[in-house]
């Protein structure tokens, strides 16, 4: 297909804030933004031209939202294929159903991977209590017990430190089958988002990391502090499955580096990352504006960067009450979403401080750099 042009109008299946980095995204480069969500006055929404309401699974509403739109894209992944082959049947569906397939289950996923020559942590699916204690056999302890879907943040997983343990994981997970993972001993977690045109040209952004607290990204440090030849390998690596995937669109592609100096891919998620969001503030062209491109059909730039940043969530009620006092703070970038209630563990923004390239700064200067936002209990 030619690019979209400008005035089109792109639908995009779901209504959270990355939608709406998005659909801002969009917005700037004179498309029109539709978003399917069951959600009143969802982020996404606010800052779309148009909204169906309803539920992602009623093919009436999937009818109606195609409707609207000219091109279809998601920004989360609990929606379910089917729906999504219905929407393809209709309008352009980018990525397509089969990549939406792959990253919603872990055992269809890590077989794609290791096929395409992906390093993973050694896995093991199992469907009975009788395969875990042959599961563990073979991976040994400690191990990570997962869900096949619908797995996000930490939920739906347990961790096997003791053989006392499988029984009550096993039964407590669901649904099955279920994923054994063995424990991997990593240095740090890092990600790299690579967005795939129409015409398979290819655009990464580098490699950061991530640190998590509570199962929920904390912080991205852009670009991640390890050597040149991992670096390397990890973005090659991204690009590899953004490649066998066949991917049109955006993908993040979540790792480990191993103590031992491995890459291994931990997931991957066809849409916006919130390991990308740093790149808003800190490339001339972020990842939401490389998705809507992608997406579009319009031509891809180099993923460059001009600054290194430091990228902070803004979680649950505590944080998103420093408002005020972030956008008091020279030189903290804040973004809202438009959320109505901080509950616990919800994503509300996030804060972006910049640093030039190459002064990204150690433990204390990261703390330094967010103030009152540091969490006095991690190690930056
Ligand atoms: P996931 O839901 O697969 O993204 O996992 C959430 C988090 O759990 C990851 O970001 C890691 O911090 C941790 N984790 C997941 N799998 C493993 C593993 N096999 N070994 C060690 N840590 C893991």
């Amino acid at each position: 297909m030619s690019a979209l042009p400008p005035n089109s109008t792109i639908g995009i299946v779901g209504g959270g804030q990355l939608g709406r980095m998005s659909a801002l995204a969009a917005a700037r480069l004179g498309y029109r933004c539709h978003i399917l969500t069951p959600e009143a006055d969802s982020p996404a929404a606010q800052v779309s031209a148009g909204v169906t309401l309803g539920d992602y699974e009623d093919p009436d509403m999937l009818r109606a939202f195609a409707a609207c739109v000219d091109v279809v894209t998601f920004e989360f992944e609990n929606i379910s294929a089917e729906g999504l082959d219905l929407l393809a049947s209709l309008r352009p569906v980018r990525p397509s159903p089969n990549v939406l397939r792959l990253s919603q289950d872990r055992v269809a996923e890590k077989s794609f991977l290791n096929a395409a020559g992906v390093p993973t942590a050694p896995w093991r699916c199992v469907n009975s209590p009788a395969e875990l204690e042959a599961a563990v056999a073979e991976l040994g302890l400690p191990a990570v017990l997962k869900t096949t879907r619908l797995g996000y943040d930490g939920k739906g997983q347990a961790m096997l430190r003791s053989p006392g343990d499988l029984g009550p994981a096993f039964a407590a997970l669901a649904p099955k089958p279920l994923v054994l993972e063995g424990f991997v001993d990593f240095g740090c977690e890092i990600s790299v988002v690579v967005a795939r045109g129409v015409g398979g040209d290819i655009s990464a952004f580098d490699v950061v990391e991530n640190r998590h607290r509570d199962h929920i990204l904390d912080i991205t440090l852009a670009p991640a502090r390890i050597g040149e030849a991992l670096a390397l390998a990890a973005r090659d690596m991204a690009v590899q499955v953004a490649a066998a995937l066949d991917l049109v669109g955006l993908l993040a592609v979540e790792m480990f580096v191993t103590a031992d100096g491995r890459v291994l891919v931990n997931e991957v998620a066809p849409r916006p990352h919130n390991s990308g969001h740093w790149t808003i503030d800190a490339c001339p062209e972020s990842q939401f504006d490389l998705h809507i491109r992608a997406v579009a059909g319009l031509p891809l730039p180099p993923a460059t960067r001009h600054s290194d940043a430091v990228m902070k969530n803004l979680v649950g009620e505590a944080e998103t009450a420093m408002w005020t006092d972030i956008l008091a703070t020279p030189g903290l970038i804040g973004h809202l979403y438009g959320k109505a209630e901080a509950r616990t563990g919800r994503k509300m923004g996030h804060v972006t401080r910049l640093f030039p390239r190459g002064a990204l700064p150690g433990a204390f200067g990261v703390a330094a750099a967010l103030g009152k936002l540091a969490d006095p209990d991690s190690a930056a």
